[in-house]
């Protein structure tokens, strides 16, 4: 491989399943997980210093469901609607198949070339990032989903989607040029304190829309 022959994409896993948090909350959509983060190694030694330390994500590797190494943008954009042309109502439908690149960091390898090849396969483009690396032109749905004190190269979006508390303030990011906030109670073992807190915080300020992870609720990947 030449130092200009873009690496190949590594990817978790691919799967087709709804959207379980968010805006497009029930949504079908193919799931493709990126490889790797910039706020945290994904191994649990490292954890109590990363910049994320609360991710309940398994992204180290390729070797999930549909995952593993894509030598090119077509050949991933093939393989993401493969995904979703496996389950023949999906296929059948007259709704334009959606894909929601997340990870890890999705910021690290998307980029505008991948966009172009799924929009040329006819997927419309999601992606889920924590922000903090600059995206490519094109993609049809941004959602911001700040992580610590990483700092916020995307400050403009569809969604801004806070899991709280982390130690930020709400407030700090309602300048930024996002069509809605959302606030996702943090889960872990103080899941239904934060879920009353977010409750009574989006009560009281209606900017601010309550997101719940259904997909855990649930039971569905
Ligand atoms: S930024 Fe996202 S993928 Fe990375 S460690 Fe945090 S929650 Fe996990």
């Amino acid at each position: 491989m030449s130092a200009l022959t873009p690496k190949p994409f590594a990817v978790k896993e691919i799967y087709f399943t709804l959207q379980g948090e968010g805006a497009h909350t029930g949504r079908a959509a193919v799931f493709c997980r990126f490889a790797g983060c910039n706020l945290w190694t994904g191994r649990e030694s490292d954890r109590a210093v990363a910049t994320c330390d609360f991710c309940d994500t398994d992204f180290v590797g390729t070797d999930g469901p549909g995952g593993g190494t894509f030598a090119s943008p077509v050949a991933l954009a093939r393989a993401v609607r493969a995904c979703w042309d496996a389950d023949p109502r999906a296929r059948a439908a007259s709704e334009a198949p959606y894909v929601v690149f997340t990870g890890g960091e999705p910021g690290l390898q998307l980029r505008a070339e991948l966009v172009e090849a799924c929009h040329a396969a006819g997927l419309v483009v999601a992606v889920e990032t924590n922000g903090t690396v600059v995206l490519p032109e094109g993609i049809d749905w941004v959602t911001v989903s700040p992580k610590g004190d990483g700092a916020l190269a995307v400050t403009r979006g569809h969604e801004l989607k806070l899991v709280w508390p982390q130690g930020l303030d709400p407030t700090s990011f309602e300048g930024l040029d996002f069509e809605c906030f959302f606030l996702q109670p943090k889960d872990g073992v103080d899941y239904d304190v934060n879920l009353d807190a977010a409750m009574r915080y989006c009560r009281a300020h209606p900017r601010w829309r309550l997101s719940v992870q259904t997909h855990k609720y649930l039971g569905i990947p």
